[in-house]
């Protein structure tokens, strides 16, 4: 044990689990435990035994039939998968809230349940063999933050105040100089404290390093992701949905190269894995109100997408360009990888022949050197591609290595007899395709019965009769075609469903852009005043618009032609949105009209800003044509105030501000309800140039 850990065990304030939890922790430890009274303790515990069967039956992709019992939720998830869950629930239900005043006991929770969330549906369709314990994994992946919190309040929550939005690796150093045991470290001990599987204390201390970047030559497409990959995705995809809107495209495209990795570590293409994120968002929401805790609501990872693809930024997400309203054509021109993961199946099939042209790939294992050679005599003489291992960690390797469709494998042998070889090769992702028959001189019920719980598909009894065998391979072919026929039919249906994504993505992006600017249009303007609004409320923090009318734009058009006073528009726009803050959100509103939002802001920094825009605009000539001058606008600035009832309130103050800069004598800017500030000048006193 860490002596650290040792100091904060015996302070008593580490995070414990509900008595529910306790109980079943310390009944589960005993290897002969009581069956009945396992399932007593959960049904003393009703909201627990709930969310056992909800996790029962979301965990359920198989097509059985739903469970409603907790004995039967604890049939199918296994009792170490209940302890684990019983468990994770438990300390949510107890440690909500502490001293720690900065740390955010109820943020904690709601994150840490959106990483389980995302991480058990990325479990469910990776195939990964255990989703329940993964869900646990990652719901108590943090844990040892919380742990820190609960024993240090005063001292933790100095330190999370001072590292607000550092990364968790530098955060764990600032851990360890002040208590000499980081959160990682903590999280597994007390992983180990509470009897929680190996497995997890090493995705806990693993997650304390930075991915080794040359893991990534040695991406393995076949098998399932292991725990700690799909940890740390879920990790990423909670980051996005807890990211907002507002957020700058900075961290925007954090985000996103986050969730690329995400597609990259899994081996999933993009619009696949925005279905699934988006898939996780109602379930969320669901966890949620089943225990109670609040959970982010970014909205569809589609829209968030849709959003990404409007503010110009191509990402692995974006997998085709972008005809419509947004000219991506010069990022077009470097070709995406992605563009090839749409075109390859999700699992890697290539390994099997789909109309048999080719022979099949058959891998024998057998210990006995003759009955080696005669099986593969057989099997050779019927040109099948046979491979032959004359052991069973050979044949592990070999099965994993060469992906063989059908594996045929003697039952005793030393080392690891058939059936453990078919359960370790089940387990696998490549294994988990191939079709197992056993060779078998022992026909005992029990251990037939073993050997299909293990996952063998067939047996041949020994001493062999060709023919039989022969027969018994023809029958995995036809169960291979069969099966090979229903995943080409599954991805013909995944790709258009991909397809429809990215048509309802770029149509959806197109709604929200302006043709002629390309600048965000009313629609997007008002939805995201509407969202800016609602934040403010929130957050508390200020926001403020300001209208941008060009100047006798009219004459423009009346002189020179419309085609003239588009190019102006256009390169008013562009201007506009050079000068525009990072922060802030620049939109056509329609005709020769703009709108900046600006959030945060307060009055005085708007119209600052708007005066910058004015002076740029007037400053730069426009030459189209016969065109060669500079326009002016005028602005008007408003900041929200608390008299105001909804943002309409808002537009009108500024579009009142803009109407009192055109009666002024147009290229200005006045704000709203604030009396002109004679230090800066810039109210109503500057005269057109
Ligand atoms: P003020 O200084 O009072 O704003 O005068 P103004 O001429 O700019 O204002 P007014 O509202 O009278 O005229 C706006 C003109 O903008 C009228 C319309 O033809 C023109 N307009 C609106 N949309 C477009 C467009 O997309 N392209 C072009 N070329 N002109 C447009
Ligand atoms: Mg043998
Ligand atoms: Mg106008
Ligand atoms: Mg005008």
């Amino acid at each position: 044990m860490h002596p650290q850990f040792n100091e904060l065990r015996l302070t008593g304030n580490l995070p414990s689990p509900s008595a529910a939890g306790l109980k079943i922790l310390t009944l589960t430890s005993k290897e002969d435990f009581a069956y009945d009274e396992l399932i007593k303790t959960m049904l003393a515990d009703p909201a627990l035994s709930g969310r056992i069967i909800k996790i029962a039956n979301s965990a359920n992709r198989d097509g059985l039939p739903a469970v409603h019992t907790v004995a039967q939720a604890t049939m199918r998830l296994g009792v170490r998968a209940v302890r684990s869950v019983a468990l994770g629930f438990s300390l949510i239900a107890d440690n909500r809230r502490g001293a720690a005043k900065d740390f955010d006991f109820q943020q904690y929770w709601s994150d840490s349940l959106a990483t389980a969330v995302a991480v058990h549906m990325l479990a469910q369709v990776t195939r990964f063999p255990d989703p329940a314990s993964a869900f646990t994994c990652a719901l108590l992946c943090d844990v040892g933050k919380l742990a820190l919190a609960c024993v240090h309040p005063e001292r933790y929550s100095a330190i999370i105040k001072a590292n607000t939005g550092a990364p968790d690796l530098a955060l764990a150093k600032v851990e360890a100089r002040e208590f000499g045991i980081d959160h990682f470290e903590v999280t597994s001990e007390l992983m180990e404290h509470w009897g929680l599987p190996g497995e997890f204390q090493e995705v806990a201390l693993l997650r304390a390093m930075d991915p080794d970047p040359s893991d990534d030559d040695l991406v393995d497409v076949g098998g399932p992701p292991e725990l700690l990959d799909l940890v740390r995705s879920g990790r990423q995809i909670a980051r996005v949905m807890n990211g907002s809107w507002e957020i700058e495209d900075a961290r925007w495209r954090g985000l996103f190269l986050s969730l690329q990795h995400v597609g990259e570590e899994l081996a999933m293409d993009p619009d696949a894995l925005l279905s699934i994120c988006d898939a996780i968002v109602p379930s969320l929401e669901d966890w949620g109100r089943l225990i109670d805790l609040p959970v982010p609501s970014a909205g569809s990872f589609q829209d968030i997408a849709a959003e990404m693809e409007r503010r110009g930024m191509r990402s692995a997400l974006i997998s085709t360009t972008f005809e419509i309203g947004v000219d991506f054509a010069e990022e077009a021109a470097e070709p995406s990888v992605f563009q090839e993961d749409l075109d390859r199946p999700l699992l890697p099939l290539d390994s099997f022949s789909s109309d048999g042209q080719a022979p099949s790939r058959i891998l024998v294992v057998e210990d006995d050197p003759q009955m080696l050679r005669l099986l593969a005599h057989h099997l050779k003489r019927q040109n099948f591609d046979v491979m032959t291992a004359s052991s069973s960690s050979d044949g592990l390797s070999m099965a994993l290595e060469h992906t063989p469709q059908i594996v045929i494998s003697d039952w005793m042998m030393p080392e690891m007899s058939g059936v453990d070889l078919c359960r370790t090769l089940r387990r696998s992702q490549a294994g988990s395709r191939m079709y197992l028959i056993l060779v078998t001189a022992c026909g005992d019920d029990e251990q037939v019965v073993e050997a299909f719980d293990a996952g063998v598909d067939d047996f041949v009894g020994k001493p062999f009769n060709p023919r039989i065998l022969l027969a018994r391979v023809g029958a995995a072919e036809r169960a291979i075609q069969l099966r090979e026929r229903a995943e080409a039919a599954e991805r013909a249906r995944l790709r258009q469903v991909t397809e429809l994504g990215i048509m309802t993505r770029k149509l959806r992006a197109a709604a929200l852009t302006d043709a002629l600017t390309h600048l965000p249009n009313r629609r997007y303007a008002m939805k995201r005043l509407k969202q800016e609004w609602e934040g403010m409320h929130r957050n508390g923090r200020g926001l403020a618009v300001t209208i941008v009318d060009i100047d006798a734009f009219k004459r423009v058009n009346d002189q020179f032609g419309h085609d003239t006073g588009d190019a102006v528009l256009r390169s008013v726009a562009l201007h506009l949105q050079s000068h525009t803050r990072g922060s802030d959100v620049l939109c056509r509103l329609g005709g020769e009209e703009f709108i900046v939002l600006s959030v945060g802001g307060t009055a005085e920094t708007a119209s600052l800003a708007a005066e910058r825009l004015r002076a740029a605009i007037e400053a730069k000539a426009v030459h189209h044509g016969d065109f060669h001058e500079s326009v002016t606008v005028s602005l008007g600035v408003a900041i929200a105030t608390p008299e105001m009832e909804t943002f309409d309130d808002l537009i009108k103050a500024a579009d009142e501000a803009l109407y009192e800069a055109k009666e002024g004598g147009r290229n200005r800017v006045c704000s709203a309800g604030t009396a002109p500030d004679p230090a800066s000048g810039r109210q109503s006193d500057r005269r057109s140039a």
